[in-house]
């Protein structure tokens, strides 16, 4: 009998596993709390009744691009989608990282960054901040001295909270003609976009999803602005039909009610200052937040608090590894932040 054996390190690479339990208050992906109104549901069904799927989808995705570019004032040219946020950024990897080339990461910041460039056969550069994790100068010139083919920025940074001065991403795009890849998952809900980089500097790349403010992280829809350049790369890379017709109907009928998920934003920021607000009160530290969600370092140990946690129905994330000592808490609903202040409260008894 023969084993195959796949390439080295890859059983050393733990596969993506953020808990997905049947819990009471599930706080931990950073979802939207709120499902999208019934106006949502009945013009998807519609939709998806129309669609002819005997045949391929329209490969370019063009009805869809057009839209997102619409909506963000960017050339269609320029626009990218792609099922869910995480697959743009693989494909920005497979078309400018790859073996032998350098991806920058400032540390902490979303493991999907260094993953996707393990698995893409890419060199992963780390360069560490210290809180508040903002960058300044010293953090671009040792970035640079690693002389990247890729950096990544993350802003609303995950799982810190933290948004990054725009002005320190243009620094960076000026200094280099590596890609910038700008991942802008939270920008929605707080810190400022880069996005009016990308047309003076056509090495930046901002990476946006449906999953979170859009309210619908089950539809896998991400997206990217970019240079027509960058565009034609992605083109070459990826799958053919990528995008599926029901994936597209989906963002399409998703655009339409796009006013009414903004809507909701609100609640979500109000809910995010009240879980800033209380964490002092129960003897946490809570890092400032531009985000959906909320790190914090509780007085006690956190794999504990954690678990304490999870013992009275209540789902956070685990973020010691990246941050020594911290949890990640979605902001959800007020029902939701009641019963994980008052979960809380009754572990740090
Ligand atoms: C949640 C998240 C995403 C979203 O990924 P999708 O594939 O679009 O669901 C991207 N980047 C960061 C930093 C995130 O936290």
């Amino acid at each position: 009998m023969r084993t195959a054996l796949p390439r080295p390190g890859l059983r050393d690479v733990e596969p993506y596993q953020a808990p997905q339990l049947d819990v009471r208050i599930r706080l931990n992906t950073n979802e939207c709390p709120y499902p999208l109104p019934d106006g949502f549901r009945d013009d998807l069904a519609e939709a998806v009744r129309a669609q002819t799927l005997n045949r391929y989808p329209d490969r370019e995705a063009l009805e869809l691009r057009s839209r997102i570019a619409a909506l963000n004032d960017h050339i269609v040219e320029g626009t990218w989608v792609a099922n869910g946020s995480n697959e743009v950024i693989q494909q920005l990897l497979q078309a400018y990282g790859g073996p032998g080339r350098r991806v920058v990461l400032f540390e902490p910041t979303y493991a999907l960054h260094s993953r996707l460039t393990w698995t893409t056969h890419g060199e992963v550069a780390p360069v560490a901040l210290d809180p508040p994790w903002r960058l300044g100068p010293g953090d671009l010139d040792r970035a640079l001295e690693l002389g990247p083919s890729v950096a990544f920025v993350c802003s609303p940074n995950n799982p810190t909270g933290n948004a990054q001065p725009v002005e320190a991403i243009a620094e960076l795009a000026a200094r280099t003609d590596a890609l910038i890849v700008v991942d802008e998952a939270y920008v929605e809900f707080g810190g400022e976009s880069a996005s009016p980089l990308v047309a003076p500097r056509p090495n930046v790349a901002v990476v946006r999803t449906f999953s979170k403010a859009f309210a619908l992280a089950g539809a896998r829809i991400g997206y990217c602005l970019a240079a027509p350049d960058v565009v034609e790369d992605l083109r070459r890379v990826r799958l053919p039909y990528h995008v599926s017709s029901l994936t597209q109907a989906a963002g399409l009928v998703a655009l339409d009610h796009h006013e009414g998920a903004l809507a909701i934003l609100d609640a979500v920021r109000a809910q995010r200052d009240r879980i800033l607000a209380e964490l002092p009160r129960l003897g946490a530290q809570a890092f400032p937040s531009e985000a959906n969600f909320v790190l914090f370092r509780p007085p006690q140990d956190a794999g504990r608090v954690w678990r304490g946690l999870l013992d009275r129905g209540v789902l956070v994330r685990d973020s010691s590894e990246q941050v020594p000592g911290c949890l990640r808490v979605t902001a959800g609903t007020p029902e939701e932040v009641d019963g994980f202040l008052a979960a809380l409260e009754e572990v740090l008894a």
